[in-house]
């Protein structure tokens, strides 16, 4: 039976208390549909905002069957046992809760979910990626202002998720595989030059060597791409998230790149630029919605379409006569 909802004031208290439980259940009101939901998850945004920030913000990608769950799953204990607390979220617009998703699955990472300074949550569903990118994004907030100083965001490396969490976060880790092919596994070219890291996971056993000759080529490939912004200069490294082993390396990388560009700048500057993005990606999409969302403008368009088709009018103008419409309508 669902629970009833709490005031405003105490999801602010309850998270900024540390409480997973109100922590949990704010998550589930920035989640839902509902307007009345939308008006209080505003207002409980808008009271924690202060209070985040104080993380660093990891993204996690790689297709799937590459580790990335057991990856987390040793990466997050490294981390706790280092004194930090870790929350791990994931982007996966695919997702369907009742279905079962791909990614933030709890019973992958069974002994992780059950550390107190671990909190787990899976992706939001939602039919549009802007929509749970919104919601991700603020989720990790509400998990920052809970006292979390590690976010890790995971995602499916096939798709537009991964800008998605790269737009989002501070750190952008892919996780490949040795000898799948000297494709890049079906990555893209354009998630490689996102990568701050690229892990070779699985080097262990018979992998081991071809894990070496991977990272090397690795290494040469990400030397093509030009410098980032940032300064930092991608590295590959090996590990074996079932072995435990270079786990601890990754996380000395990322508490180098911190304090690089900590010292230069960046790390503020690319904060401050991923917020004003942030706002123009939901302009953007409100603007679209309504304007697609409007009935009007949707049969219009149907009288456009045929007059473009039979020469009548030219798609510039069309496109032109339509926005004028559309303006004179507000
Ligand atoms: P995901 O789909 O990317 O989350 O991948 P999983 O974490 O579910 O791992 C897929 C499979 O690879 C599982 O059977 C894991 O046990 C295995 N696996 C993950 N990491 C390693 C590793 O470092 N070494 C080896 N040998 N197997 C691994």
């Amino acid at each position: 039976k669902p629970k009833s909802r709490l005031t405003a004031q105490a999801y602010i208290d309850g998270v900024l208390s540390g409480s997973r439980v109100i922590l949990s259940r704010a998550i589930t009101i920035i989640e839902s549909n509902l307007e009345s939901d939308k008006l209080l998850a505003k207002d409980i945004i808008q009271h924690i905002l202060p209070a985040s920030g104080n993380s660093i913000r990891i993204g996690i990608t790689g297709v799937p069957g590459v580790g990335k769950s057991t990856f987390i799953e040793a990466f997050g204990k490294h981390l706790i046992n280092q004194g930090h607390k870790v929350a791990i979220l994931s982007i996966d617009p695919s997702s369907q809760r009742s279905r079962g998703s791909i990614l933030g699955d709890k019973t992958r990472m069974e002994e992780l979910s059950n550390l107190e300074n671990a909190y787990i949550r899976p992706s939001a569903s939602g039919e549009t990626l802007g929509g749970v990118a919104n919601k991700t994004a603020e989720s990790m907030l509400l998990c920052e202002a809970a006292g979390y100083d590690v976010i890790l965001i995971e995602t499916v490396g096939v798709g537009q998720s991964e800008t998605a969490v790269h737009g989002m976060t501070d750190f952008f880790l892919l996780l490949m595989l040795a000898g799948a092919g000297d494709e890049l596994q079906g990555i893209k070219k354009g998630i490689m030059e996102m990568a701050d890291m690229v892990v070779i996971n699985k080097a262990d056993g018979d992998n081991i060597q071809k894990s070496e000759m991977a990272r090397l080529q690795y290494q040469n490939a990400l030397h093509i791409f030009p410098q980032s912004d940032s300064g930092w200069s991608p590295v590959v490294t090996k590990a074996s998230s079932t072995k435990n082993i270079g786990i601890d390396t990754v996380w000395d990388e990322i508490i180098k790149y911190k304090q690089l560009v900590t010292d230069n700048g960046y790390f503020y500057e690319n904060r401050n630029q991923q917020k004003i993005r942030w706002m123009y990606d939901n302009i953007n999409d409100e603007l679209k919605q309504l304007f697609y969302g409007s009935k009007d403008i949707a049969s219009k368009l149907d009288v456009l379409k045929k007059d473009i088709i039979s020469s009548k009018i030219s798609p510039v103008k069309a496109a032109q006569k339509i926005i004028e419409e559309f303006k004179e309508s507000f």
